[in-house]
């Protein structure tokens, strides 16, 4: 644990201080627990089928055979390279990736079904 405090998230003091588990704000009276903020921010990341972290600009391998729907159709198939994702957060249903997949264009893809190249 390092003796720099973060900044209260709510007002952005700096002047934090800890009292047992919480650290809290003298500016705004904000109280928070480091660990729960450690522990949403951890859960906010992209993870691949692996588990490991996804970044935008990341290059993934298609982890399993993907049925396309709409225009075209076809099958993504599994071990398919995809170059350069854009991590989105406003993604439907539960895609949170938007990339280019050659041969079949732009398109959204779960994090669930594609591993870190
Ligand atoms: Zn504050």
């Amino acid at each position: 644990m390092s003796d720099t405090l973060p900044p209260c998230p709510q007002c952005g003091s700096e002047y934090t201080y800890e009292m047992g588990e919480l650290i809290v704000c003298p500016e705004c009276a904000h109280e928070w627990s480091p660990s729960e903020a450690a522990e949403a921010a951890d859960a906010a990341l992209i993870r691949d089928v692996n588990g490991n972290v996804l970044a935008d600009g990341d290059d993934v391998v298609i982890a399993k055979d993907l049925k396309v729907k709409g225009a075209g159709g076809g099958t993504i198939k599994v071990g398919t390279k995809v170059k350069g994702i854009r991590l989105i957060s406003d993604g439907v249903g539960d895609h949170d990736i938007d990339a280019t997949v050659e041969g079949f264009g732009r398109m959204q893809l779960k994090s669930s079904v594609v591993k870190k190249a």
